[in-house]
């Protein structure tokens, strides 16, 4: 098989050929847009010397294209029944390798070691997420600690535009910072229901993230400013002061001494925390972690 995957006309063809039917509760919502593979493969800014990781590969539409301009693909696809599919679409690179996975449950760093040659090649995740669990899939990609360059995901359009959020805007919460901390986020563009076979209920977007040499700010517990984030946007409408104080119920009783202190470092706790930067969320957590040691 050489003619491209991604075409309704082959696409519908392979389906046929092997009875295959979507499974909506694993996301399988396949591209047939040879166009819009090509501008992902584009923003990814692959080259041959480069190694790439995939989630979901399908029936291979984007695998196929990465592994035209790679050097070497690994790719996870947690259904079964796609593994005879992929060997027949895929038949013709040998520079792919198919493992049989469910992402969130695999040892990426040693499927790594297995599969790929030059371990030491610059890498990049390239995928068209199952929408069910993109914002999993993009954490733990992030708290395996791999050696990633960039992250190239066609997602949910409401999740990109989370993940690519500034502060004071409406779609700026915890997830925003949970992946700006470590990687700068751009929106690459938007992508229509009608490339996809099925098509989805929601608009998708393809976004781009790429590694910050160190992280956006300097914290003194990564674990304690993630919790400080999540719970200052626990419920959006409330002041930082209303949402730490559920969260952190023994600051209650130190209620000025705290609200002064942090007036002086530049944090006034009647904002909302949609208002915080990055930087700024640093300085709350940093001063907050020490002063609940001390008490
Ligand atoms: N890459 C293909 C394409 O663009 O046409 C298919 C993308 S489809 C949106 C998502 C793929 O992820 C499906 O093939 C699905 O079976 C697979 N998948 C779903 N959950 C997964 C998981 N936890 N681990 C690995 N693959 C998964």
């Amino acid at each position: 098989m050489t003619k491209d995957i991604a075409t309704p006309i082959r696409t519908t063809e392979i389906l046929k050929k092997y009875n295959f039917l979507f499974k909506k509760s694993l996301g399988q919502n396949f591209l047939i847009d040879r166009n819009i593979l090509r501008r992902i493969t584009e923003t990814a800014g692959l080259t041959k010397e480069m190694n790439v990781i995939e989630i979901g590969p399908g029936i291979g539409a984007l695998t196929e294209q990465l592994a035209k301009v790679s050097k070497q693909v690994i790719a996870f696809e947690i259904d079964q029944r796609l593994l005879p599919i992929l060997s027949d679409t895929l038949y013709d690179y040998d520079n792919v390798a198919i493992v049989h996975a469910d992402i969130l449950k695999t040892d990426i760093m040693q499927v790594m070691a297995e599969h790929f040659e030059d371990t030491t090649a610059p890498l990049k995740v390239v995928a068209n997420l199952p929408y069910y669990v993109t914002t999993p899939i993009i954490l733990q990609l992030l708290h395996a600690h791999l050696p990633i360059d960039t992250m190239t995901f066609m997602l949910q359009k409401e999740v990109a535009d989370r993940i690519s959020a500034i502060p004071g805007t409406k779609s700026y919460g915890s997830l925003s910072i949970a992946i700006q901390f470590y990687m700068k986020a751009e929106l690459a563009f938007i992508v229509p229901k009608t490339v996809f076979m099925p098509q989805p209920n929601v608009d998708s977007a393809v976004i781009h993230l790429t590694k910050r040499k160190t992280p956006a700010a300097e914290v003194n517990s990564e674990s304690f400013f993630f919790e400080v984030t999540r719970s200052a946007f626990a419920q959006r409408r409330k002041t930082l002061w209303n949402n730490l104080a559920v969260r952190f119920p023994e600051i209650k009783k130190q209620k000025d001494k705290i609200t002064s202190e942090l007036a002086a470092i530049g944090i006034d706790l009647t904002r909302r925390g949609e208002t915080l930067s990055i930087q700024e969320f640093a300085l709350l957590s940093n001063f907050l972690g020490k002063f609940c040691e001390q008490i």
